[in-house]
């Protein structure tokens, strides 16, 4: 192989180890593995290429237009054009996209909102909310107290009189919607018409589902009633690793632009504008399709995980309306011993800890949770999640040896390995743009 021939002729031993570790991980994740981590995604060629790009040696401190260092006018005029991109996807004419991550997001709209000592109520943990929510992250580091709504496992939600019951209790600054653990959408309305009548603030995560919301499947919390999203950028969004802030009212716009940056981010990473526009108008264009299809693969995994034997969640519910399946692993050994077997046939999940679990259960949950809006991305469809239930079927089910199961899943990805969604790049034209982006004197 190519790659290692150009190893081999490094005379810097210590300069060949860090390569070949990142040479091994490639391989093995993108093109050996079923990558089903909910959280992940990949970006689309172009967006890889264009993030190769100079803005990741330079420094923005400030608004667009309102730097406080010089040699930033294309980066002004990227942001704001990815801004507008944004806007148009989340019909909002607001969206701050300097947060670097999901929980700087949030902690810039905690503290915009809610001060030390003020109070959140916010969606229950034991629901799949996010750690930045609670009192050992984000919100505990900004001294905002942490009191949970209560939740309805039989409707796997939120259960909206109780959290009547709280918010008119607590009348706090802030309710936090939102999970990590997302099966179904949360009643944004119904919470959003109670929050509003004690004069609190809606802050929506969609971190999880932004692809699924920009996609059209799900809808805009904007539209129904909450106040303010916040959202990772590379989950069902298969952007660049980064944060994103949306706002109903210019006024809360202008308060998120005030925290974000001093507080929260200095620089902002430029580089990953460029791929995010990339990404953005992409899913203008395959947005729609792709988010369906997700729905769709996760559905029908959820079945037929259960026809295999498996213990899926809500199946009351139909299982899930999102890109996440969700699999009670009690009986067969527990989240952690199941995810780890999993692991050893190149199939990736996460042990996740369920509703009738206790935090000290962390270190073996009773659940793994399940994503398939990568797989989604490198092509697959209902029948190939038949396909998966039946590998993770040999492995957890009928305790096969994993590495025998290992061999049929790395022919499996064989056959997916093109990035669908995106705009597509020949090859002679990728070679020649990635000699452009790393070439320091080569330019358009
Ligand atoms: C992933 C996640 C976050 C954190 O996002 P990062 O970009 O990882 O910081 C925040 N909220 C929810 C609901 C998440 O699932």
């Amino acid at each position: 192989m190519y790659i290692l021939e150009f190893l081999s002729k490094i005379p810097y031993t210590e300069l060949r180890e860090p390569l070949e570790i990142v040479f091994k991980h490639n391989v093995w994740r993108k093109t050996q593995c079923i990558n089903m981590i909910a959280s992940e995604n990949v970006m689309s060629p172009l967006a890889m290429l264009v993030y190769l790009n100079d803005m990741m040696h330079r420094y923005a401190e400030g608004k667009p237009f309102k730097r406080y260092y010089q040699g930033l006018k294309y980066v002004d005029e990227l942001e704001v054009y990815t801004q507008k991109l944004f806007g148009q996807l989340l019909n909002t004419e607001y969206v701050e996209l300097r947060p670097i991550s999901g929980t700087i997001a949030n902690a810039t709209a905690f503290r915009a909102f809610a001060e030390i000592g003020s109070k959140a109520v916010v969606a229950p943990v034991q629901g799949g909310a996010h750690v930045s929510h609670t009192r050992y992250g984000t919100l505990g580091a900004l001294g905002i107290e942490q009191i949970e709504m209560p939740f309805d496992i039989e409707e796997w939600n939120i259960d909206v009189d109780g959290a009547r019951k709280v918010i008119e209790e607590i009348k706090p600054r802030i309710v936090t919607l939102g999970f990590s653990l997302y099966l179904f959408p949360n009643p944004t309305k119904e919470i959003a018409d109670i929050a509003h009548s004690v004069g609190a603030k809606v802050i929506h995560d969609i971190a999880h589902v932004l692809g699924l919301v920009t996609g059209g499947v799900w809808k805009n919390p904007l539209d129904e009633g909450a106040d303010i999203i916040t959202s990772s950028t590379h989950k069902t969004f298969p952007g660049p690793q980064g944060g994103l802030i949306a706002t109903k009212t210019k006024e809360d716009y202008k308060k998120i632009g005030k925290v974000v940056f001093p507080m929260f981010v200095s620089n902002h990473h430029l580089h990953r504008l460029a791929a995010l526009a990339v990404t953005a108008v992409e899913m203008k264009i395959y947005g729609k399709e792709y988010a369906s299809q997700i729905v769709r693969n996760a559905k029908k995994l959820a079945e037929a995980l259960a026809s295999e034997g498996f213990r899926v969640v809500a199946e009351n519910k139909g299982y899930t309306q999102s890109h996440q399946v969700v699999v009670d692993v009690r009986d067969v050994g527990g989240g952690a011993y199941v995810a780890q077997r999993l692991e050893e046939a190149n199939i990736i999940v996460n042990k996740n800890l369920l509703p009738w679990d206790k935090p000290e259960d962390i270190k073996n949950p009773s659940g793994i949770r399940i994503g398939v809006q990568e797989v989604t991305r490198w092509g697959m469809k209902e029948d190939d999640m038949i396909e998966i239930a039946k590998l993770m079927r040999e492995v957890v089910i009928d305790g096969k040896d994993p590495s025998e199961v290992k061999k049929k899943v790395i022919e499996f990805r064989k056959n997916f390995l093109k990035i669908h969604y995106a705009i597509e790049i020949k090859d002679e034209d990728e070679a020649e743009l990635l000699k452009i982006m790393l070439h320091p004197n080569q330019v358009f």
